[in-house]
């Protein structure tokens, strides 16, 4: 698993970095063309390619030296789209499409024979999303075909959420970035796939599984924690900075001490009150303690605490809170695996 775990920072090709800007019809001719665009969402960005188109799919594999066995959500402009490519649409599928497209929830369907098996990793299902972001949306109305876009970044590391986040890492492996300004939501979508037609929780995300439950009624989980192509965005270390992370309890403030400097802390609100004026470098995620405000900055914090001087990055679990449980989990798989307060 290890062996894919490495985050490439440093330009491996010889080509000019991607321009960025807001020229949909210029992303749509790449597209059309089998190239690769970086596309806004509300929840990060994605490397997209004409999801129908193998070629043009494997090439995002190859930007993000992502490994084979993860499958691609395929974004499209609406419901009719979307369940285009499904063989078979749950009564409840249906349901929640109705309540949260456009929005954060990707829904796993089996998929129609016409969706290359190189999108799903060999599996017979797919996953479906429509993303809410105008810019995206106006762009996949002009295509006859989905996109199929996993976050863009390399394969591991930190997730982007703003289009200079794509042009640090993949700006020499992708053909234009659309740039849409910040994401809002900052976290990837949740994810729903069915057995017996009944709605199971396969990756928790932006959409908050109450909301989804209010729709549903209760929701088994299947929640993976070992690498399972089921739900590979469960990998045990996923969305990794280079630097190490200790996960740290805001009451051992003697664990200082014992850490190497530089340190920056990632705290949020003022968990870490009597740790900020003791560390070399203060990154908060929400002064105010709001948790979308630190949903939409974490990756982004994350980066910049993973720049500057050599450091180590000291945080901690958020407190209670749907959303805190969800950036918990990232936190954890980014530590991953530095999460012992020890830093060796
Ligand atoms: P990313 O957009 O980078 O978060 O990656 C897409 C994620 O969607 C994958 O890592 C999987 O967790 C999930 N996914 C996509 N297709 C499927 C599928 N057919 N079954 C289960 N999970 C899927
Ligand atoms: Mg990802």
């Amino acid at each position: 698993m290890l062996r894919y775990f490495v985050a490439q920072t440093a330009p491996t090709t010889d080509k000019m970095p991607a321009e960025t800007g807001t020229d949909i019809e210029r992303a749509a001719l790449l597209l059309k063309a089998g190239k690769l665009v970086a596309i806004p969402t509300e929840t990060v960005y994605g490397l997209a390619a004409d999801g129908l188109n193998e070629q043009a799919v494997l090439s995002i594999f190859k930007a993000k030296n992502r490994p084979d066995f993860d499958p691609l959500i395929l974004h499209v402009s609406g419901r009719e789209a979307a369940f285009s490519l499904a063989e078979y649409v749950p009564v409840k599928a249906r349901l929640l499409a109705d309540a949260f497209w456009p929005g954060p929830l990707t829904l796993v369907l089996p998929k129609k024979a016409h969706v290359p098996f190189v999108v799903t990793s060999g599996l017979d299902t797919v996953g479906l999303r429509v993303p809410n972001h105008p810019l995206t949306l106006s762009l996949l109305k002009q295509l006859d075909f989905p996109l199929a876009a996993p976050s863009a970044n390399p394969f591991g590391y930190v997730s982007p959420t703003t289009a200079q986040h794509v042009l640090d890492n993949l700006g020499d492996k992708t053909d234009y970035i659309l740039d849409g300004g910040p994401c809002t939501l900052g976290i990837e979508s949740t994810i729903i796939g069915f057995e017996n037609d009944e709605p199971v929780l396969l990756r928790k995300g932006s959409l908050k599984k109450s909301d989804i439950e209010k729709i549903t009624g209760p929701l088994k989980e299947k929640i993976n924690v070992s690498g399972n192509p089921k739900a590979p965005g469960q990998l045990a270390a996923h969305y990794s900075p280079k630097r190490k992370i200790v996960i740290a309890e805001p009451e051992n403030i003697g664990l200082l001490q014992t850490l190497p400097r530089p340190v920056t802390l990632l705290t949020f609100g003022n968990l870490f009150q009597a740790w900020e004026n003791r560390v070399d470098r203060v990154l908060n995620l929400s002064p105010e303690g709001n948790l979308a405000e630190a949903a939409r900055t974490f990756y982004g914090l994350l980066r910049e605490a993973d720049q500057g001087p050599e450091s180590l990055i000291v945080t901690g679990y958020l407190p209670a809170g749907e959303m805190a449980e969800v950036i918990n989990d990232r936190l954890q798989r980014a530590a991953f695996p530095f999460k012992n307060t020890s830093h060796e």
